[in-house]
């Protein structure tokens, strides 16, 4: 992408609504504008980073054989009246009322909906296990929308939903979904870690919530330093033994948020215990028929007995991770992208926009590196070097090419590690096959 024809609208000054970090940089970078309170239109810069944490997750999800689907944003009241949340939920749900006058929502989570569809065509045990999830957006009518996209009204979630047969088959689903999100948030290039949670209004009694240890984090966390040592980007198990046998390596050293924590019953010896805060990226659930029952979600067991299916609930907050990942990784003078997330790999920059050759130099290269598929932003625009540099550093690609008319006298360009900021100079043809290897 050449940059003089990109939509890239860069802020030099820290705009004062912002105060964090991920929200500042966010702005910054150009990729987000607020349309209202916690409402937000993704620009492009920002949408490539939203697509590729999107997808990641999609990949963990297939691979633990959940099955994609798309329900809608807007529900109808009624499955909510079914359940009995209509009235519980409060006034996080955006109420809306149709021109027939029925009673509408903006959907905060989809349990209700997506049982409705599973016992409208799942009638035997035959058909169980399944796992159903999609990637939507969500409203929620926050009391405080702050932080940018981290506590949103409007913001993209992943929610899974698990249907089983037995309350044993159903902790195993869950248990897949945990070794998912360890593999997700890894992936990220985040560490994320599982905390026992409380189970709110969703309701059940088992539940994880996944969280990125951060100093911007809105909960107080607690929890073992033995988590440093640990890597989570685990290989997916076969069977139940393999996926239980992870889950109770993760969950044996002590870890919770503040609700769940008690100064006095805390089992972690001063020294070993680290304080700190989190923000929540992934909150699993099990919670057995807390929904079939009301909703009368059965099927047809073995002995021809009808028995209400297991379900967990699994989501994971797709836009906030964009913000939970700029916390954990920025410096001084920008966001420092994890490439698996980076919108682009490279950012090239012509140091020398008014020298024919330099310019020339530089075009061929911009066209050899798409032409290999590596994500390229080019920077072809007239700006002083200053300004270019300082650019691709807030904007924190993970490389960054400076050609420049002094160093092709010799046949050499800059190579900038955006992390460690290390440099090397080295040629075109050298540059390409370590991209290319
Ligand atoms: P929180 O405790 O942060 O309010 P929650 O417990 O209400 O979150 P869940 O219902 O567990 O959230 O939703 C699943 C995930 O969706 C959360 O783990 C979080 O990552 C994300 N999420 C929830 N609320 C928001 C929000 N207002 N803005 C952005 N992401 C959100
Ligand atoms: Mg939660």
């Amino acid at each position: 992408m050449r940059l003089s024809r990109y939509f890239l609208p860069t802020i030099k000054e820290n705009p004062s609504e912002a105060q964090i970090a991920s929200h500042r940089l966010m702005l910054r970078a150009g990729m987000i504008r607020q349309g209202a309170a916690g409402i937000y239109s993704w620009l492009p810069l920002g949408l490539r980073v939203l697509k590729k944490i999107e997808n990641i997750v999609r990949e963990e999800q297939n691979r633990a054989g959940a099955l994609e689907v798309l329900m809608p944003t807007i529900q109808s009241s009624e499955l909510w009246e079914e359940s009995g949340r209509y009235d519980d939920y409060g006034k996080e749900m955006l109420r809306i009322e149709d021109r027939h006058g029925r009673n509408m929502l903006f959907g905060p989570t989809n349990e209700e909906m997506i049982t409705d569809i599973f016992r409208r065509e799942i009638h035997s045990y035959k058909d169980l296990p399944k796992n159903l999830y999609h990637i939507q957006w969500k409203f929620r009518d926050e009391i405080r929308p702050r932080f940018g996209v981290m506590r949103g009204r409007e913001f993209l979630m992943k929610d899974a939903y698990s249907f089983d047969l037995t309350p044993e088959e159903g902790v195993n689903s869950y248990n897949a979904m945990f070794v998912a999100y360890l593999r997700t948030f890894a992936r990220l290039g985040l560490k994320a870690i599982p905390m026992r949670a409380d189970t709110g209004p969703i309701g059940g009694d088992l539940s994880h919530e996944f969280l990125v240890i951060a100093e911007t984090g809105e909960s107080e966390v607690f929890f073992h330093k033995d988590f440093e040592g640990m890597e989570s980007l685990v290989d997916f198990p076969a069977d139940a033994e393999g996926l239980q046998a992870i889950v109770n390596e993760w969950t044996t050293p002590y870890a919770a948020t503040e609700e769940m924590h008690s100064e006095d019953d805390c089992p972690v010896e001063g020294n070993n215990l680290i304080r700190g805060r989190g923000i929540e990226v992934g909150h699993i659930f099990f919670f057995g028929d807390k929904y079939s029952k009301p909703m009368k979600a059965s099927v047809q067991g073995p002995e021809g007995e009808m028995l209400n299916v297991q379900m967990g609930s699994y989501g994971v907050g797709v836009s906030r991770l964009v913000g939970g990942i700029i916390e954990a990784c920025h410096d001084e003078n920008g966001i420092v992208w994890p490439e698996a997330v980076a919108p682009f790999k490279i950012g090239l920059m012509n140091l020398g926009a008014k020298n024919e050759e330099c310019t020339a130099f530089c075009d061929v290269l911009y066209a050899e590196l798409e032409e290999a598929g590596i994500e390229v932003l080019f920077d072809d625009t007239k700006d002083g070097a200053g300004a270019k540099f300082k650019n691709m550093d807030l904007i924190g690609l993970p490389w960054q090419v400076a050609v420049g008319p002094r160093g092709l006298k010799n046949g050499v360009v800059e190579l900038k590690n955006r992390k460690t900021g290390e440099k090397e100079e080295l040629t075109k043809e050298a540059l390409l096959a370590k991209f290319t290897a």
